[in-house]
């Protein structure tokens, strides 16, 4: 039997491992054997999963197939940071991130293939959407670095923030959550995952009914309209106003807060009245700002401020009660930081391409 007529079980959540493996006759109990052995294990060969039985395993070789991303590239930043370079079934190609000591250890996942923001700064940008991720290769991201970097039973932090937008692929990101989160497999609690968003509303305000709620990082990187509106283009759609009103409604649990992301460009965004905007907007919301300066790269029409900047901006946040950090930029040495992710197949043609910088 061809694979594409396979069941691929990196799709499924556990409850519909068991529904298609009742479908076929087979006891609903083994859909938890593979689930543990997909996840708890490392195994995608039904082969070794040798508690199924031979009869078992033979049968269901031939309907069902656990689907994974494959490592085309590995590359390893003096700081620790490792990319890695991933290619799906279509051929298509993604990245995502281990960043390890921060002090946990941190996997940076990617939701989709390009993005379809077009935020000015950032390279991910710069090739479009190409496509939706799946839930399975969502998963599977995380699934390919536990393997990859021996670390299966170990305890990681996920962050949504690799390429793509996950509010703009909502279902898959939910999904690939619930996955990730269930008790048989690596059940990843919420508080483990962060997720990063522009600030795409009416998904926003699903999040809010979510049970599986992960931490949420919002993209906020302006304090007027007008600025939001050239930076992070989504603005025109949903404003900044909204944005913060929705976050002001958005459930918390105790002693959580929402982080704010703020791009640092040199005299763009970055002067003290911008600072002292800030404060204002974030009045009334339980927030911390991380503030990340700006990881220049060819192509990209702005500038990274001196410390000197960045330094007087976050004392300002600091001197009025803004819990607040600077980014400590990982992995720009292989490009793995945040907002260099663009994949080689779809990098500017040598003749366009400017110089590299980094
Ligand atoms: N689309 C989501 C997830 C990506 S997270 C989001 O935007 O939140 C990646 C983070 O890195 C975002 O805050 C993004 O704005 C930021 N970023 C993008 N380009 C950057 C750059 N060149 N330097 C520093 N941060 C950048």
């Amino acid at each position: 039997m061809n694979t594409t007529d396979r069941v691929d079980m990196a799709e499924l959540e556990l409850a519909e491992i068991e529904q298609h493996l009742a479908d076929m006759q087979v006891p609903r109990f083994h859909g938890r054997q593979i689930f543990q052995w997909i996840y708890r294990r490392g195994t995608t060969d039904l082969e070794a999963m040798t508690d199924l039985g031979r009869e078992l395993r033979e049968t269901l070789r031939d309907r069902l197939v656990v689907g994974t991303p494959a490592v085309t590239k590995r590359e390893q930043s003096s700081d620790g940071t490792t990319k890695f370079l991933l290619q799906l079934a279509d051929g298509h190609l993604i990245e995502s991130v281990f960043i390890p000591d921060t002090p946990s250890q941190t996997f940076c996942i990617s939701t989709q293939v390009g993005c379809a923001m077009k935020c000015a700064f950032c390279l991910t940008a710069r090739m479009g959407i190409i496509r939706n991720l799946t839930p399975g290769e969502i998963v599977g991201q995380v699934r390919v670095l536990l393997r990859e970097l021996g670390m299966l039973g170990t305890r990681f932090n996920i962050v949504l923030m690799g390429m793509g937008e996950p509010l703009h692929n909502y279902d898959a990101t939910m999904k690939a959550l619930r996955i990730l989160g269930d008790e048989h497999g690596l059940a990843v609690t919420p508080r483990r995952v962060t997720l990063s968003t522009v600030g795409v509303l009416p998904a926003l305000e699903r999040l809010a009914t979510e049970p599986f709620m992960p931490n949420l990082a919002i993209s906020l990187h302006a304090t007027t309209e007008d600025q939001r509106d050239r930076l992070v283009p989504i603005n025109r759609k949903y404003g900044l106003q909204e944005l913060l009103d929705a976050c002001r409604r958005f459930p918390l649990k105790r002693r959580n807060r929402i982080t704010f992301e703020y791009v640092m460009l040199d005299h763009v965004n970055d002067t003290p009245e911008d600072a002292r905007r800030l404060v204002k907007l974030l009045a009334g919301i339980k927030a911390k700002v991380n503030l990340l300066p700006l990881n220049a790269a060819a192509g990209i029409p702005f500038e990274r401020p001196a410390d000197s900047r960045v330094d007087r901006f976050a004392a300002i946040l600091a001197e009025h009660g803004v819990t607040v950090s600077v980014r400590k930029s990982r992995g720009r040495d292989i490009r793995a930081a945040c907002g260099q992710l663009i994949t080689e197949s779809t990098r500017p043609a040598a003749g366009q391409r400017l110089a590299e910088r980094l």
